[in-house]
């Protein structure tokens, strides 16, 4: 039996062996996830595949992909991960189960293939945590401790972390297929895409333009979430956008504590090109490139599918801001236009920022709970902003306001203390806590406590 992945032409991945972990123990596994598919391997399996101790797997692929990245075009690759198994869950749905840190393959280029324990644990608690607060994500199932050393800042533990994902398509796959200049692979691919995720627009009159309005919508859903909880993903490059909607390549991400449009953690993003604000933005731009790679299957006279490809972008801006504002009117209890709300949404976030205040406990504030960074009142302008809000009906809030979020320093410190010394106690307790973000805290909740101060120099890195 072949992987699903590998009816594709062959351009579209290679061979790959996962490297041998003799040593390796299980760090963290995701047994609530596991058992929503059928299929699955136990844990003890999961162990022997990454030990090497078995060899029933059907096949292992690194998948090749291309990318935008900082706006730059580069040719791609799992360089560091292998597509080892697709499990289906109860609904039958695929599901990728991918090794990330698992060793070299050909598209390594210059690295080495592995991952820090630190870094896929980051991304343990970052998934998770963003799939408990209702929003679209590759899954964490298991982080594994390999039980050896690389080369990092000094010699740092390796991880290995198994990754579910609806699908490892990208944006920077549609650009590897259109690099291939053979329409007919490009064709393999959207109608493998439009199967495996969009199988109603195959009986479209466009189904490719139609593909290009699903994956358009999908991620204006998925960037209008991230905006709500402040998530920032940091890496916003075409390899990073998923074709299925979902949050994924857990780098550089964070959450922002004090309202700034312009919160940037990468230490690499020095012109800020991924800031919150720019979110929006940037997906728009990585959507023009999906639009790119389909054109030649959009239409085969290359004027008119770049004028409807046009067409579908430049909606772009509308619905973003359709969505946005009445998710942010929902966050604030009124329900609002983005004619009627805009300006009064706008004039709040002006009152956040010029009072820096917390973006999470500013909305809880509005709420009535009790939480502390929230200075909105210094502002001369909040009471009359408060005012007006009474010219808008009112709604749910619903789960619309988190209470707990991964803040930075609390996912340094849970990491610093299960890396350094083996707390591994505090992980879990934190992990536990963050599977119930809309849950009121209680008087021993240290979770949500924090100090605005240590963010001015928090920094995230890529690829560590
Ligand atoms: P990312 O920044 O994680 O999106 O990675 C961008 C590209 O670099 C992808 O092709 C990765 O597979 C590759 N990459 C990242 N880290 C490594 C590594 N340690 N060894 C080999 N390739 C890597
Ligand atoms: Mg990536």
């Amino acid at each position: 039996m072949k992987l699903n992945y590998s009816q594709l032409p062959s351009d579209f991945y290679s061979e790959a062996s996962p490297l041998k972990f003799e040593k390796a123990q299980f760090v963290f596994w995701n047994e609530g996830f596991a058992s929503a598919f059928q299929n699955r391997f136990s844990s003890e399996e999961f162990l022997s595949m990454v030990r090497g101790e078995n060899s029933w797997l059907k096949e292992t692929l690194a998948m090749a992909y291309a990318g935008h990245q900082f706006g730059h075009f580069n040719i791609l690759g799992d360089g560091r991960a292998a597509l080892v198994d697709e499990w289906k869950n109860a609904e039958g749905n695929l599901f990728d189960v991918h090794l990330k840190g698992s060793g070299d393959t050909i598209y390594s280029r210059r690295g080495d293939g592995r991952a820090t324990l630190k870094a896929m644990l980051r991304e343990a608690i970052m998934s998770e945590a963003i799939h408990a607060l209702g929003i679209r994500t590759t899954r964490t199932l298991a982080v594994v401790d390999t039980g050896d050393f690389i080369h990092r800042n000094g010699m740092e533990k390796g991880g290995v972390l198994v990754r579910m994902a609806s699908s490892h398509l990208r944006v920077g796959t549609f650009e590897y297929a259109l690099l291939q200049d053979d329409v007919k692979k490009l064709k393999a691919l959207a109608d493998y895409t439009i199967t495996r995720h969009y199988p109603h627009c195959a009986s479209t009159e466009n189904p490719y333009l139609n593909l290009l309005k699903e994956v358009v919508h999908v991620q204006i859903e998925l960037i209008v979430e991230w905006m709500r909880v402040g998530f920032i993903h940091g890496v916003m490059n075409t390899d990073n956008m998923s074709i299925a909607g979902e949050t994924i390549d857990y780098g550089p991400c964070a959450f922002m504590n004090v309202y700034d449009p312009k919160t940037c953690f990468s230490s690499i993003d020095t012109a800020k090109r991924y800031a919150f604000a720019s979110q929006p933005g940037i997906a728009q731009w990585n959507l023009w490139v999906f639009a790119n790679s389909l054109m030649p299957l959009i239409h085969e006279n290359g004027k008119v599918a770049k004028d409807m490809s046009i067409e579908v972008i430049d909606a772009f801006p509308t619905q973003f801001g359709n969505s946005y504002y009445s998710m942010m009117g929902r966050k604030l209890g009124v329900e609002i236009s983005i004619q009627e709300g805009r300006e009064w949404v706008e004039e709040f976030l002006e009152i956040m920022e010029e009072t820096n205040s917390d973006y999470t406990n500013s909305f809880l504030f509005l709420e009535g709970k009790e939480v502390s960074e929230v200075y909105l009142s210094t502002s001369p302008r909040f009471e009359n902003w408060l005012s007006r809000k009474d010219t808008f009906p009112e709604v749910e809030i619903g789960n619309s306001n988190p209470i707990v979020i991964p803040r930075n320093e609390w996912v340094d410190r849970v990491l610093n203390e299960a890396i350094e010394n083996d707390n591994w106690k505090l992980f879990n307790e934190y992990q536990e806590r963050l599977q119930r973000p809309y849950e009121s805290q209680s008087v021993e909740d240290v979770f949500s406590t924090f100090n605005p101060k240590n963010d001015l120099s928090f920094k995230t890195f890529c690829g560590t």
